[in-house]
């Protein structure tokens, strides 16, 4: 590598830094001012967020992390129910089907209603 090259890789790494520590401090400055920001900042897991957090970045996080707090949700529900009813791990709903069959999410009125064709069960409920 060549004098010259050496000096813009350094000189374009110290602007890099640069930025990232102008971000930093704007960060750390807005969140000493709202505590809601900095609370909302330690709960963002950034351990699977690829590149920047931009509001593409961060509405792509977003849509994830709502699937995933809907389908836990789900099975919570499902296991809850099966707490419930007293029954084994593996017991099929009333209607025949497995409760991996039924809805991933619940509908907005909390049912888990079952997707096998023709079956019509509205909701998931154990013998
Ligand atoms: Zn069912
Ligand atoms: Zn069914």
């Amino acid at each position: 590598m060549s004098e010259r090259t050496l000096h813009a890789t350094y000189a374009s790494a110290s602007r890099s830094a640069g930025e990232q520590a102008a971000a930093l401090r704007l960060l750390l400055a807005r969140t000493a001012a709202d505590p809601d920001l900095a609370l909302a900042l330690t709960r963002v897991d950034t351990t699977e967020m690829k590149g920047p957090l931009d509001s593409a970045g961060l509405r792509a996080a977003l849509t994830e992390a709502e699937a995933e707090c809907d389908v836990n949700a789900a099975l919570a529900e499902r296991h809850h129910r099966r707490a419930l009813a007293g029954v084994a791990l593996g017991t099929s709903c009333v209607c025949g089907h497995s409760p991996a069959t039924h809805a991933p999410r619940l509908t907005e009125d909390g049912r888990l209603p079952c997707r096998h064709d023709d079956c019509g069960c509205a909701d998931l409920d154990f013998p």
